[in-house]
């Protein structure tokens, strides 16, 4: 059953010329993972800057569990927090002093505070690097104590800005781990990325945006599916005085596509046949009647994929 909690119906915010996000809409589901993937300079953080009501769009709605997020953002902005993409490091400033100044700005005082940072710090697993130097952390810690500065009084809907960028393989499995965390505790997250492998695994759908546009939104199931209908390509090596006619010959034929002689005379061709065995029997006839010395398959990963939808966009 459909419950979004977060409703974005025409969004337009224009930098003078240039058309930052360009009239989206979309709506996120109450406990989803989504990944909001973009090359640098798509809009990505324009749009979560205006979905954490940060900032004012020049036109169009954000609603926010029934509550118009741009006529009333005091209403809303206890419950969203945000993950921006950069730190300032205070120098002299320890990890417990940065995670209390914003739980003061939140509003909490006494106990209740004194609780609600060790919570974060322990959720984000941190607690024992509370007298540490914030400036004297490394970029993994550093991520977690912005993810624990986000998670000060319990927002339900998250927004993160390129959490996973810079992050070395075992910190973005920690990292992974902590959305699954949250995740499990019903959260609703919008995390950005420009790269989509990146996110691919710990969402739920993906939006995938292009100069201030939504350019396609669907789960990492249907983008695979998207590429089985693409085809696979395949990198065929025939003899060199062959290649003219290899290449001819998979022009004539109905189940191969944008067969193409590559620098290395090598030709690349994408094969449209149902299954391995009709491919396997094509290129049996194809051997039969040129002097071929190799074939290998490739399938196109989830980036290629979003580069070609980005493609086909233009
Ligand atoms: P990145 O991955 O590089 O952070 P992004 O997808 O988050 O990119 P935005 O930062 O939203 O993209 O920028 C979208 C466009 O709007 C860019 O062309 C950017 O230069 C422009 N832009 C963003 N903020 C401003 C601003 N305050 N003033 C002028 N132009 C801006």
């Amino acid at each position: 059953m459909s419950d979004p909690i977060l409703k974005v119906k025409g969004l337009v915010r224009h930098f003078g010329q240039v058309k930052a996000v360009d009239g989206i809409s979309f709506e996120l589901e109450r406990g989803q993972v989504v990944g909001f993937i973009g090359a640098n300079g798509a809009g990505k953080t324009t749009t979560m800057r205006l979905l954490t009501t940060l900032d004012l769009p020049d036109s169009g709605e954000v609603e926010y569990d029934g509550i118009d997020a741009t006529e009333y953002p005091e209403k809303v902005k206890s419950r969203i927090g945000w993950m921006p993409d950069g730190f300032d490091p205070v120098d002299g400033t320890t990890v417990q002093d940065y995670v209390d100044f914003f739980a003061r700005a939140y509003g909490l005082t006494g106990q209740q505070r004194v609780e609600e940072v060790a919570r974060v710090l322990e959720f984000c697993g941190i607690t024992e690097l509370k007298n540490r130097y914030i400036n004297k952390l490394s970029k993994g810690q550093t991520q977690r104590l912005s993810l624990a500065r986000m998670l000060i009084g319990n927002p339900d809907f998250l927004v993160m800005d390129e959490p996973a960028a810079g992050l070395d393989p075992q910190a973005r499995l920690e990292f992974k781990q902590l959305v699954r965390s949250l995740r499990e505790k019903g959260k609703t997250m919008l995390i950005s990325s420009h790269i989509l492998s990146e996110l691919a695994e710990m969402c739920d759908s993906l939006i995938l945006m292009s100069q201030g546009r939504i350019i396609h939104r669907g789960t990492r199931e249907e983008l695979e599916a998207l590429q089985q209908q693409e085809g696979i390509t395949y990198t065929i090596r025939p003899l060199t005085d062959c290649v003219q006619g290899v290449h001819a010959w998979l022009q004539a034929q109905k189940g191969w596509k944008n067969a193409v002689i590559m620098p290395d005379n090598s030709i690349s061709a994408v094969c449209l046949l149902p299954d391995n065995a009709a491919v396997a029997r094509s290129i049996q006839e194809l051997c039969r009647e040129h002097l071929v010395l190799e074939v290998t398959r490739y399938r196109r990963n989830l980036e290629e994929t979003f580069v070609n939808i980005l493609h086909n966009q233009r």
